[in-house]
């Protein structure tokens, strides 16, 4: 069975209607990233905010292209124009309420939406007022999707700037808005230079409320940056954390077979050789799989940015960040099939649907299309997903009883 199936930013057809149809559970996704083309016109056009495109295709292509450089750098500076129209209470509830019907669209039943409120307070909004904006369009995008037959629930996590001063802050409001829908705390932008040390107060209140915490890291930083993420942070999700690779030596004797490992295309035909005999682990590696933190991979985002290693190249000489051959620069050459493998716990997520032009639905596509992914394999993500949400355990169990719910009334192809 097919359908075509119009994802919600882009104007594709995929012929994908058993994928856009499995119930799935998103845990890394920016608000500011997930901008309709339309709305950001609308928005900009409200307030003089010059656009470098006037038409929601050829601003669509701008984003891509723009996060197309293989620089987290430049692929951050896009979101200057979202940021920038996202300054008012009704900008930030519009928002919030259409990224909900975006992801309900996309079959989503769980999603954990992050943004950071101390980039929208430019226009003199405190960051009570931004959040609570945003908390509004969540329970009113629920609301529509509940009108139109989709059960979705949202929840935020609060992301503080890397590169600012103010996580402390964010953590304490994060941590006073519990009871409007927030879950977690983050530390986002650029990871080279600014470490979770840097941001210790934070960590360190977040911890002594319980509140729980994931950190980018692992993207635009290596294997040190993961280690200060889950010693300092006490993180208990990763944000991408795709380098954790780096941490893996190749056994030379296997070379030949882990070369051949790493190429196949489905997940099992890599289990008939365990993909872990074939390296050596480090203490982070081993932590961060023995102890179940989960990687938040989001593989379209990664290419994009030159943040993830190479699949062949893990734990070789050639390996290393200088190399050119270290990073993956399509989808196939993604190591999340690798990661998979070695039993990390593995979700995969979109990141920013606008600059990467993606979409849950996009990225199963794409993981059917290159590594055969079935069914099974999908399951398993989204079964990982849903126990690691950062909700209570009731709230999270009907979740996980949505998805194997969504499972059985799902047609079986695929
Ligand atoms: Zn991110």
């Amino acid at each position: 069975m097919s359908a075509q199936v119009v994802t919600p930013l882009f104007d594709i057809s995929y012929d994908v209607g058993w994928i856009a149809a499995l119930p799935k559970v998103c845990l890394h996704d920016h608000l500011d990233g997930a901008v309709r083309p339309e709305t950001l016109i609308e928005l900009a056009a409200d307030i003089g905010h010059e656009l470098p495109a006037s038409d929601p295709a050829s601003l669509e292509r701008w984003f891509v292209e723009s996060a197309d450089s293989r620089s987290l750098e430049r692929y951050l500076e896009t979101f200057e124009h979202t940021v920038a129209v996202m300054q008012t209470a009704s900008a930030l509830t519009r928002v919030a309420k259409e990224y909900v019907l975006d992801a309900a669209a996309d079959g989503i039943v769980y999603g954990e939406v992050r943004w950071a409120p101390e980039q929208h307070v430019r226009a003199g909004l405190d960051l009570d007022s931004v959040i609570e904006a945003v908390a509004r369009g969540i329970l009113l995008g629920e609301e529509a999707a509940a009108d139109r037959g989709s059960t979705i629930t949202v929840r935020q996590i609060l992301c503080a700037m890397r590169q600012n001063n103010r996580s402390l802050d964010i953590a304490e409001a994060a941590v006073r808005h519990r009871d409007r829908g927030i879950v977690g705390f983050d530390l986002a932008g650029p990871e080279k230079g600014f470490p979770p040390t840097a941001h210790r107060d934070a960590l360190d209140y977040c911890a002594r409320h319980f509140l729980p915490v994931t950190l980018h890291a692992g993207e635009a930083d290596g294997v040190a940056s993961i280690r200060e993420a889950v010693v300092d942070g006490r993180c208990l999700r990763l944000g991408h954390g795709v380098r954790i690779l780096e941490d893996l030596t190749r056994r030379d004797r296997d070379a030949d077979l882990a070369d051949n490992v790493s190429r196949l295309p489905s997940s099992r035909d890599i289990s008939l050789v365990p993909a872990s005999s074939l390296y050596e682990m480090g203490e982070v590696a081993s932590w961060v799989r023995d102890r179940r933190i989960v990687l938040e991979v989001c593989p379209c985002s990664n290419v994009q940015t030159d943040a993830a290693p190479r699949v062949g190249e893990v734990g070789t000489a050639q390996g290393t960040e200088d190399s050119p051959n270290h990073w993956a620069r399509t989808y196939r050459e993604h190591p999340v099939e690798l990661l998979r493998g070695l039993e990390f716990a593995v979700t995969i997520n979109p990141d920013n649907r606008l600059m990467s032009r993606t979409s849950m639905t996009h990225e199963f596509l794409k993981l059917a299309e290159e590594f055969g992914y079935e069914r099974e394999d999908f399951f398993e993500i989204t079964m990982t997903a849903a126990n690691a949400t950062f909700l209570p355990l009731k709230e999270q169990d009907e979740i996980v009883d949505r998805v194997v719910a969504g499972y059985s009334d799902s047609p079986v192809v695929g």
